[in-house]
């Protein structure tokens, strides 16, 4: 496995490795590796790519001036290892100061309804930081796919049509949320819980299997008791058209709910798809 730090290597290598007639994927991550990241690999793996570029970047212009940027778990040792094991065939852990110019001032933003609704209406800049870095990565790796979890639901969403607005000529592959045999969505985060934090998360993964088809209103009233009652603090419990993410009245196909909620300090969200 190729160990890249520096964009231009990277974007080189690459550039050779598609010349040469390879199949590129790209798995981008802020580190902490675990099932749920692991899952992509397998399904980049899964669709016959020859390289498989995972990026470790915790992306400062995606965190806001109150969130958890300084003490997002960082580890690049045990990234690496996961990842090797994992097939992936090149790893990117760049810097900050090796992805942004010191006068950067270009951004990517979706300006339209995707950005100002559920995680960004609650967490401003938030996908403007995401857009520009992914954008960035595509332009240093030029994959032929890119894979991303449907964990971070708003996120693809975005992701998607960047790609289509913006000709990318990315397949954008979504793959399926990784939970641990509790239930609880895998994420990085989940380190931070406490045990009796943790036992408290599982009202999020719980609440969304207890939805049905039909109508939305008593059943978003039912999922907001029932997180405050295991001590979560909700952040939003929204079900939206899963391509637009306008709100809708009453779950059925092609609708998505979403939840965030803070669990102590801990942000955590989950979603399911019908
Ligand atoms: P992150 O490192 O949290 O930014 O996540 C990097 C990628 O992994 C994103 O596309 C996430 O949606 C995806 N991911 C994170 N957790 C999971 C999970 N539990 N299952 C599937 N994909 C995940």
């Amino acid at each position: 496995m190729k160990t890249f730090s520096d964009p231009q290597k990277l974007q080189k290598w690459s550039e050779a490795r598609r010349l040469a007639g390879a199949r590129i994927a790209l798995v981008p991550t802020m580190g902490a590796l675990h099932e749920g990241h692991l899952s992509l690999i397998a399904a980049a793996k899964r669709r016959g790519a020859d390289e498989i570029v995972v990026s470790v970047f915790v992306n400062p212009t995606q965190f806001g001036p109150k969130e958890d940027y300084a003490q997002y778990p960082r580890d690049h040792r045990a990234d690496a290892a996961k990842c090797r094991r994992a097939g992936a065939t090149a790893i990117f852990f760049p810097t900050p100061a090796n992805m942004y110019a010191p006068d950067h001032s270009v951004w990517v933003v979706e300006d339209g309804a995707l950005s100002d609704c559920l995680c960004g209406a609650r967490r401003p800049g938030h996908f403007r930081g995401v857009c520009t870095v992914v954008a960035k990565l595509f332009n240093l790796v030029r994959p032929h796919l890119a894979v991303f979890g449907q964990k971070d639901f708003q996120q693809a969403t975005i992701i998607r049509r960047m790609v289509r607005d913006l000709n990318f000529g990315i397949d954008i592959v979504v793959a399926p949320i990784v939970r641990e045999p509790s239930g609880l969505a895998r994420s990085s985060r989940n380190a931070y819980l406490s045990d009796a934090e943790r036992a408290n998360a599982l009202a999020l993964s719980q609440s969304l299997a207890a939805l049905k088809p039909g109508s939305w209103a008593a059943q978003k009233r039912r999922t907001e008791r029932y997180l405050a009652a295991h001590g979560l603090k909700v952040d939003y419990v929204e079900a939206v058209d899963a391509e637009t993410l306008a709100p809708v009245k009453s779950v059925r196909k092609g609708v998505a709910v979403l939840l965030a909620a803070f669990d102590g300090k801990t942000r955590l969200i989950d979603n399911r798809l019908f």
